[in-house]
């Protein structure tokens, strides 16, 4: 679908993490309306209908965890609108919607022209937070998955062994930097798309290119996402030899029937054979993530999925609230009445609950609100270190990292990476300033992650007095049963848990809100 120039300027404003599932979503809206360009006009419509608003009763999407609601345009006009819905069941009605995916504040575009220049001061620079991260992105899949949003390009072994190639040329390129080269970096992410696709040459390639060009720590953990279809043992052998120390596969569910009909290609049988493979090597730590609220997944099923992992043993697991992406494949089944209608909002805090208990029941450590761990092997370090004080490198296309106090952006049009590689450019298509107090917002989101805000030690920190700033919302958020509040530390409760990120989210735009001007970057 063609695109004005001043669309696609003003595109660029959406953040890179959602940037994929936005396009979809925008020219299917395009399309349902009949529009063969699509420019500005059409862009703020289907802004306003993807990103907000209620959706109304007839929708058969209506009561779904749908699109991603931000509130940071909400002005502090009245406290209130900071609190959380008057309700005696607060685990189901203390918000209306989940408003985001990762609690963040508000920051600045950083203009195209200047990104260049912003990334050289950083890197040629050796200052930052102690703790490093290398991001790396592999931007193909074998398949299209329909619950998922961050889709980029099929896999083709041809444009797959190009793209190592410009990856490897980027990170020597990114390598030689001050930066790059002043402190150890203590995790590295191999994220996707779908690095397992990738074949057992290029695996070993990548892997062993990391640890030739960056200097790493001597307990870092490098991780490889993927998922157990095509993950065959000639690829495993190669992973684990060249040196990947944890992996973390997406299985979403072990039900084959729902698998299928999401476009997964294995069975239960065949991903529980590969899981056992990888366990029974020894060689790394093994994770896997389950969605909970896919079409189809009653909460029989869910509990079945979370037992059928407790009973391989393997490291550790995550739980994902299933989003319905607006204009996805997902969406787009459920109104044609081609899948069954996922759990709604609602219930999937019932889903929420009940894989808590469980994971309780069998004394795995909770490592965050959505996270856990059966062995002392899994740290899940690069997640943790990604929300709280860290600096991470971005690299492939598609890939996004803070660094410092800026955001940075790798160009996601292959054909645009390709070029700028070519050229030795760093191809950014966006960036972001953060915030003067940018620090204090990492510790609340990564404190609220793990369950707890010590605020009488982050306003220590911050030389701020949080608890005075925050204390309508917070005792607000007390008596409605989400927080227990002891000396200036926030406990959540198992609703609290549920709603984290809406808690975060309201938190730091309250105190940017507060701080008013003086904390715009
Ligand atoms: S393999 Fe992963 S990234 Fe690719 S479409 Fe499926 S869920 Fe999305």
């Amino acid at each position: 679908m063609e695109w004005t120039p001043e669309a696609k300027e003003a595109f660029k404003q959406v953040p890179p993490a959602v940037q994929a599932m936005a396009k979809t979503g925008i020219e299917s809206y395009a399309r349902d309306k009949g529009l063969g360009v699509i420019d500005i006009e059409a862009l703020e419509k289907a802004g306003s209908t993807l990103m907000g608003g209620h959706v109304n009763g007839k929708d058969k999407t209506s009561g779904l965890n749908v699109g991603v609601n931000r509130r940071h345009t909400m002005q502090l006009t009245d406290v209130k609108s900071f609190f959380a819905n008057d309700t005696e069941d607060p685990l189901h009605d203390a918000f209306d919607r989940k408003m985001t995916v990762h609690a963040m504040p508000k920051g600045k575009p950083i203009k195209q022209e200047a990104l260049q220049k912003s990334w050289d001061k950083i890197m040629n620079s050796k200052e930052g937070l102690p703790v490093r991260n290398l991001y790396i992105h592999i931007p193909f899949c074998e398949t299209h998955c329909r619950f998922c949003g961050f889709y980029q390009n099929p896999y083709r072994s041809d444009s797959a062994e190009k793209y190592i190639d410009a990856l490897i040329q980027e990170m020597e390129l990114t390598a030689k930097k001050t930066f790059a080269r002043y402190l150890p970096f203590q995790s590295v992410y191999f994220g996707g798309g779908t690095p397992t696709a990738l074949s057992s040459t290029s695996l070993a390639r990548l892997v062993s290119a990391v640890k030739n060009l960056f200097p790493l720590s001597n307990d870092c953990e490098i991780t490889l996402e993927g998922r157990t279809y095509n993950f065959t043992h000639e690829k495993i052998e190669a992973a684990m030899s060249a040196g990947i120390n944890r992996i973390s596969i997406g299985v979403q569910s072990f039900d084959t029937g729902i698998r299928k009909s999401l476009g997964r290609k294995e069975t239960k049988e065949k991903v529980i054979e590969t899981l056992r493979c990888l366990k029974d090597s020894g060689r790394a730590v093994v994770i896997i993530d389950l969605i909970y609220g896919l079409p189809g997944q009653t909460l029989e099923v869910w509990e079945e999925d979370i037992k059928t992992f407790l009973s391989l043993e393997l490291d550790g697991c995550d739980f994902y609230q299933l989003n319905v992406f607006r204009g996805g494949p997902l969406e787009k089944a459920v109104s044609k009445g081609s899948l069954p209608k996922p759990a709604t909002l609602k219930e999937q805090a019932d889903y929420y609950v009940r894989g808590v208990e469980l994971m309780d029941a069998a004394h795995y450590r909770r490592l965050s609100t959505s996270h856990w761990a059966r062995t002392t092997r899994e740290r899940s370090l690069y997640n943790l270190f990604s929300r709280g004080r860290s600096e991470c490198i971005p690299l492939g296309s598609g890939a996004g990292g803070w660094i410092k106090d800026c955001f940075f952006f790798v160009e996601g049009d292959l054909d645009v990476y390709f070029k700028a590689i070519e050229a030795g450019q760093n191809p950014f298509s966006f960036g972001m300033k953060r915030p003067g107090k940018d620090l204090l917002y990492r510790d609340i989101s990564y404190e609220m992650e793990s369950g707890y805000c010590d605020l009488k030690k982050i306003s220590s920190l911050s030389h701020l007095d949080l608890l005075g700033v925050l204390e309508p919302v917070l005792s607000q958020w007390e008596k409605a049963g989400l927080i227990n509040l002891s000396d200036g530390c926030i406990y959540l409760t198992t609703a609290g848990e549920f709603w984290t990120v809406n808690l975060a989210q309201i938190m730091i735009d309250f105190l940017q809100e507060e701080l008013g001007k003086e904390d715009l970057p």
